[in-house]
């Protein structure tokens, strides 16, 4: 099946919002196998609306539009679509009573252009919208389908989640699945390695950079649960063979959830002195459900007095060495394990810029410490561009790396 996706919005045009949804869309659309030949953008305009519809139509076997459900004078892609499928609209008070009742929840009356949002193909299907006044539309001539959905991104995804979707997998007589590959690393050299194996047609593959590593998807259609969790199986192993253990978990939203089952499997616990990081690491790690079995406490020593006072570095190994070094790393790590009685204590110390820094140490240079029972693991890192969120958001990675060991 192939698709376009056109995002209808002067708004868009004007460059006054960033076209979210197209990407969302591409993404979702991908993942049901459907191919995606080309994204557009049309602004709140009827005759060009109207034009580039009619042709679209003749390229692929389905449109799907964002935008211009809603109730006022410049919302037109309902009448303009439908009179491009053949349809029309007609009034459903069934809708008309749901939006008034969806006004009286929050004290308001209609305006009369709300029955705008009231009116749903003649032929064609209208797709409710349990988020929001305007339901969608389904419009379907000669085989050909045009799925509309609103421009409010929040409204849009529900409505693909609970309504679109379901439907497109239908006529596809088949379900998908998929499993979630995380891969510690950057995305040029992951990439280069698997590349092969993301050019096959099922199942699919595709990576997604974060930060500090990447997310490889992999979906495979089948007619059964089962039969596509074994298709999704066999095909990870193939990224296991190249990858190894640069792949740390599967199906988890990020490393601070890996750290927290892992902890909690071992019975160990976990604490940080944070200075360049400024507790992004206590944040990642109490951001999973469950983590206060294993975190208890993190330290923002963010001044070398604090890393003296809060984890007992010595003044004079700060002095001899710098702030920003091995030694005050190792000390912190050390020292936080003793003030906190935790099992594995992580530091890290570092100039996240844009400036200060010196030759010696430029920016995004960074030290970060793991201590447990006697042993301290050092890692030095550094971050090449001088980008302060950029640095401090791979320092926090790299520590929680350093926990896993
Ligand atoms: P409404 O009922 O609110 O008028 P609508 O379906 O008519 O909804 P639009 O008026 O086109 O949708 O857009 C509503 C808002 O949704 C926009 O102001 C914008 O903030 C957001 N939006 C619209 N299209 C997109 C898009 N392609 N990507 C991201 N945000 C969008
Ligand atoms: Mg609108």
């Amino acid at each position: 099946m192939t698709a376009e996706i056109i995002s209808v919005g002067t708004e868009l045009l004007l460059g006054n919002i960033l076209n979210t949804n197209a990407q969302y869309l591409s993404r979702e659309l991908a993942a049901l196998g459907i191919t995606v030949q080309r994204q557009s953008t049309i602004g709140d305009n009827h005759d060009r609306l109207a034009d580039w519809v009619k042709d679209a139509k003749q390229r692929c076997d389905l449109l799907v539009f964002t935008g211009g459900l809603g109730p006022t004078a410049d919302d037109l892609t309902k009448e303009t679509v439908a009179a491009c499928y053949g349809d029309s609209l007609v009034f459903d008070p069934e809708e008309w009573e749901k939006i008034t009742r969806y006004f009286a929840a929050s004290g308001r009356a209609t305006a009369p252009n709300n029955r705008k949002q009231a009116m749903v193909p003649a032929r064609g299907q209208k797709i409710p919208n349990r988020h929001g006044t305007a339901p969608g539309a389904w419009f379907e001539q000669e085989g050909r389908c045009a799925v509309l959905m609103p421009g409010v991104p929040r409204e849009m995804k529900a409505m693909w989640e609970e309504e679109v979707r379901p439907r497109l997998l239908a006529r596809q007589n088949s379900t998908l699945h998929s499993l979630t590959l995380r891969v510690l690393g950057g995305e040029s050299d992951i990439e280069y390695r698997v590349r092969p194996l993301l050019e096959n047609a099922d199942p699919t593959a595709a990576i997604y950079c974060k930060t500090g590593e990447c997310e490889i998807r992999i979906t495979a259609r089948a007619a059964t649960d089962a039969e596509g969790q074994e298709k999704c199986r066999a095909y990870a192993k193939k990224f296991y063979n190249i990858l190894g253990d640069a792949v740390y978990d599967e199906d988890v939203a990020g490393l601070e959830e890996t750290v927290v089952r892992t902890l909690k499997e071992q019975g160990l616990t976990i604490a940080a002195a944070e200075s360049c990081t400024g507790g992004l690491i206590a944040q990642r790690l109490t951001a999973v459900p469950g983590s206060s079995e294993v975190f208890g406490y993190g330290f923002v020593t963010y001044w070398a007095e604090a890393k003296t006072r809060l984890v007992g570095v010595d003044p004079a190994v700060i002095d001899r060495y710098n702030v920003v070094s091995a030694p005050v790393a190792a000390q912190m790590a050390a020292g936080t394990l003793e003030a906190s009685g935790a099992d594995i204590a992580l530091s890290v110390t570092g100039i996240a810029g844009p400036t200060g820094g010196d030759e010696v140490r430029p920016v995004g240079t960074v030290y970060l410490g793991a201590a447990r029972g006697d042993t301290v693991y050092l890692k030095k890192l550094h971050v090449s561009r001088p980008d302060r969120a950029l640095v401090r958001a791979r320092s926090a990675q790299a520590a929680l790396e350093l926990a896993l060991r």
